[in-house]
């Protein structure tokens, strides 16, 4: 099945600052659990996007480095076909899914991403009241033992595309805003349609700065990082 949009995303490293709003954000859009002391000494902390930190340089000319790791959505992705049970999908729009409720918990689908972007459900996380009143009503609470990770906000992409389907009309460049990219106050997050070469993260896509993460194992990820330019903000 074909589809006229190939999701994406282009990340400006110079333009992060590692203030971590756009993790907040994800959090806080997609019900993602938060764990305590507890679970996150024993390595099973809950976040679809994380922000790593790199020193480069002697000191005293020492500068933190930023690098927002979240799911690359990648075409050839390596966690699809070790997935038993078909949970782990391509969808037609070049999107990694994962369907919660066919979801076994082998694993098989975390280990082999090489991105370590996907997260195990050990517990049934709780929201005490009122917590639970910050529940993102668009979105499910997964249970124990059910792997997750980046949707690229799902939930927001399919309300577009009804919107712009009742208006016979095709969803407009920069409509579809990720909860991630609509947060960060840099503008460092870019998403959009990749089938479109007008649209602003193609054109981004196409800079002399732009290289993917781990890009020699294959994968083809649907994200972009840019890099080098003269723009540095940290
Ligand atoms: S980054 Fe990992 S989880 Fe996402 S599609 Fe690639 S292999 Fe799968």
């Amino acid at each position: 099945m074909t589809s006229q949009y190939r999701w994406g995303m282009v990340v400006d490293l110079d333009r992060c600052t590692g203030c971590g709003a756009c993790v907040v954000a994800c959090q806080a859009e997609n019900n993602v659990a938060i764990c305590g002391k507890k679970e996150i000494s024993e390595g099973r902390n809950m976040h679809w996007l994380r922000i790593e930190r790199f020193w480069v340089g002697q000191y005293p000319d020492v500068r933190a480095r930023f690098l927002p790791v979240l799911c690359q959505h990648c075409h050839d992705a390596p966690c699809e076909p070790v997935c038993p049970v078909y949970a782990s999908y391509h969808n037609p729009d070049g999107l990694n899914g994962q369907v919660y409720n066919r979801c076994v918990g082998t694993r098989y689908c975390g280990n082999n991403c090489p991105y370590a972007v996907r997260v195990f459900n050990f517990y049934n996380h709780e929201w005490p009241n009122p917590l639970d009143n910050q529940l993102s009503p668009d979105m499910t609470v997964r249970t124990r033992g059910v792997m997750e990770k980046c949707t690229f906000c799902i939930q927001r992409i399919r309300r577009a595309k009804e919107d712009a389907k009742s208006e016979n009309r095709t969803i407009r460049d920069g409509e579809i805003q990720p909860a991630c990219a609509q947060t960060c106050p840099t503008d460092a997050l870019v998403f959009g349609n990749m089938a479109d070469p007008r649209s602003r993260v193609a054109i981004l896509s196409r800079s002399p700065r732009r290289f993917r993460l781990l890009e020699h194992l294959g994968t083809h990820p649907s994200i972009c990082y840019l890099k080098g330019g003269g723009r540095e903000h940290v």
